[in-house]
């Protein structure tokens, strides 16, 4: 179901949020205090202002307490960026998201009730290090601080084998818990008959130690 959601700030991260969520088929109304960041955005997005989020009775006369959801994508304006996750909470806007640019912006958020606050930059600089850290690593999704779920290449090693003889549980302590094919087939919890091949993919689910031992040390 389509949700309606306010975007504050179309920097790089909030204007590619807006983009995506207006893909996705949602209702966006962002806001910016930038003309030319409000201009290029204005093709498509169809409520789009030009103003200081700042402003407490500016953001009461666009109606912004209507929305659902509030994205505060303002990185390098901390005070700004704070002040306006203060003001839409106490709009009464039932969840905020906002970007945070370090750990002391993430504390502040938090503490002033923010409901999820995310780390863009440091986010992709762990994903990026997990897929240098081994040539088969895809993609790395924190579940906790402790747990994440990785999609990795099979090896080469793995080809034509079951998950049986492969034994990747009891030899790393992570599960296989998909299986992505070439045709983009899925095979979700494989069963121990299930055999692996070239081109594979293999959505694992540990924690991070195994994980690491397992991208590190496959043979
Ligand atoms: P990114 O790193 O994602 O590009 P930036 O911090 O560079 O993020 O961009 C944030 C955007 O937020 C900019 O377009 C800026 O004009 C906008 N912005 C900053 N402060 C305010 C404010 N008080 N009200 C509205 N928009 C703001």
């Amino acid at each position: 179901m389509a949700k309606q959601f306010v975007v504050i700030g179309l920097g790089r991260f909030g204007g590619s949020v807006t983009r995506t969520l207006i893909e996705l088929g949602h209702e966006v109304m962002a806001i910016d205090s930038n003309a030319r960041r409000v201009q290029e955005f204005s093709s498509i997005v169809q409520h789009i202002y030009q103003a200081d989020s700042t402003d407490e009775q500016v953001l009461k006369e666009l109606g912004v307490r209507n929305c659902e959801h509030a994205i505060v994508a303002i990185g390098e304006d901390i005070q700004a960026s704070i002040l306006t996750s203060l003001i839409l909470k106490d709009l009464g806007i039932k969840k905020v998201t906002a970007k945070a640019v370090n750990d002391y912006h993430s504390r502040v958020l938090e503490k002033i009730g923010v409901d999820h606050v995310v780390h863009p930059e440091r986010d992709t600089g762990i994903r990026v290090a997990h897929q240098l850290n081994s040539n088969n690593l895809i993609d790395f999704t924190e579940i906790t601080a402790d747990f994440s779920l990785v999609e990795v290449s099979s090896f080469a090693s793995m080809h034509g084998k079951t998950l049986k003889q492969l034994n990747i549980r009891a030899r790393y302590g992570c599960t296989i818990v998909a299986i992505k094919k070439p045709d983009n087939k899925v095979i979700v919890s494989p069963n121990a008959e299930d055999k692996i091949h070239t081109g594979d993919i293999l959505i694992i689910i540990g924690s991070n130690k195994q994980i690491h031992y397992f991208e590190g040390n496959y043979e």
